[in-house]
């Protein structure tokens, strides 16, 4: 079999859907295939670890299934379909044995990041999730309800470790977090931060494990033991594992397509293969590796531009981050990789402003906490854009 279509987009996430909408305001006509290794529904992947606190399934938290993704997009959304190879010579590619071959004149991949998983030993490692996307998120609830969950130990205490620490709890469920650094969210906040976050999250009846690593899962009885290198063991219902992600660099790098820790494009979305751009959670725009959703909107706007005929170059301004931590609110906005300067922080108890400043006084990244959010705007001012 095959088919062909002016636009090829590998993916249907918030990159993928967000792209083609923005598409449709420029170009209501030309044919756009979507392919999703998923069900394709569309949903926001940020409502993952909100979802114990408005009690929302899987189900719940899905806004349009495939069927009217594509009614609305004038768009074929082909589901439960895993793209395994791409000619960059012939613009094709390859669907799942072989058998289905498509023509792309422009095809663009949005294939979002795997989680990484622990290397962790143990006899009881199906307990053990990663809530990535909504079919994850409809199975862990599934296992929390079929096994009757009490207590949930996660492993990573980083911004998505930390929201679904918060997200449990409000959902009634006893948490313990283990991660080998220091503090909450470690990678992003500084440590006066990063415990105003932990105090916030303690308040609330979580305890955290810092220092150690989790090595094995293993059955105990009715429940789980987890065991730390440290020689503690922690006894829960089920384990959820949110050490981070990673771009998905795979079927790009199988292809031939320059990778690096993302799949590299320039600031016009353009890979190092003619007519194939990439963007969200898998590209690596201009040395800039951004897992968020303002960095995939700000792209969407302008590579929709680009394949109607626009070419169009994308820009990031400052893009602060909002971590879902109801206990202990923050926003961060974090300096530049390589980024030379130093914290200046103000706290009194949970609230907190850092400020993250250069040599000659410029502020170059923040992280706020409590009632310090509330400076948010002002800061967010004083920022220098990403990409200008
Ligand atoms: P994805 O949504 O992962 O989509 C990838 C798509 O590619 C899927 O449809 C998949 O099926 C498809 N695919 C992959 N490989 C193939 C293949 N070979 N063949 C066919 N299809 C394929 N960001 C924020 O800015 N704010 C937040 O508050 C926030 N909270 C978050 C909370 C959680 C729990 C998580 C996990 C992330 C959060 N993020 C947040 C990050 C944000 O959700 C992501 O940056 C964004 O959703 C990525 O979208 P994407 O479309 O690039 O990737």
């Amino acid at each position: 079999a095959s088919a062909e279509a002016a636009i090829v987009v590998i993916g249907t996430g918030l990159a993928g859907y967000g792209l083609v909408r923005e598409i449709r305001k420029h170009d209501k006509e030309s044919p756009i295939i979507m392919i999703s290794a998923d069900d394709g529904r569309a949903y926001s992947k940020p409502m993952l670890s909100t979802g114990f606190t408005k009690n929302m399934d899987a189900d719940g938290l899905a806004q349009k299934d495939a069927g009217g993704m594509g009614e609305d997009l004038n768009a074929s959304v082909w589901t439960l379909t895993k793209v395994t190879a791409i000619d960059t010579a012939a613009q094709t590619i390859t669907i799942g044995d072989k058998a289905t071959q498509v023509h792309y004149k422009k095809l663009v991949l949005a294939l979002g990041a795997d989680v990484i998983r622990p290397p962790i030993k143990g006899d009881a490692l199906e307990y053990v999730y990663s809530v990535n996307d909504l079919l994850d998120y409809d199975d862990f609830r599934t296992a929390v309800a079929k096994n009757n969950v009490k207590k949930v130990c996660i492993i990573g205490g980083g911004l998505i470790g930390c929201e679904f620490t918060n997200d449990l709890l409000n959902g009634g469920i006893e948490i313990e977090t283990v991660d080998p650094l220091g503090y909450c969210i470690p990678t992003l906040l500084p440590e006066a931060a990063g415990k105003a976050v932990q105090a916030g999250l303690e308040a609330k009846g979580a305890k955290f494990h810092f220092g150690p690593l989790v090595t094995e899962v293993n059955k105990a009885g009715s429940a789980l033991a987890v065991s730390l290198n440290n020689g503690d063991t922690i006894s829960c219902d089920l384990v959820l594992s949110a050490v981070g992600v990673r771009p998905q660099i795979a079927l790009a790098q199988e292809s031939g397509i320059a990778v690096n820790r993302g799949i590299v494009t320039n600031r016009l979305l353009e890979t190092s293969a003619p007519n194939v751009y990439a963007m969200g959670d898998c590209a690596e725009v201009a040395g800039h590796v951004l897992v968020y959703v303002a960095p995939l909107m700000a792209q969407a706007r302008a590579l929709a531009k680009t394949l109607t005929g626009e070419a169009t170059e994308v820009s990031y301004p400052a893009m602060p981050v909002t971590i879902k931590t109801p206990a202990c609110p923050v926003t961060v906005s974090p300096a530049p990789r390589d980024a030379e300067g130093s914290w200046e922080i103000e706290q009194d108890g949970l609230n907190v402003v850092a400020r993250f400043v250069a040599s000659n006084g410029d502020l170059l990244g923040f992280a706020l906490t409590g009632e310090g959010t509330k400076q948010k705007m002002a800061l967010q001012k004083q920022l220098p854009a990403i990409m200008p």
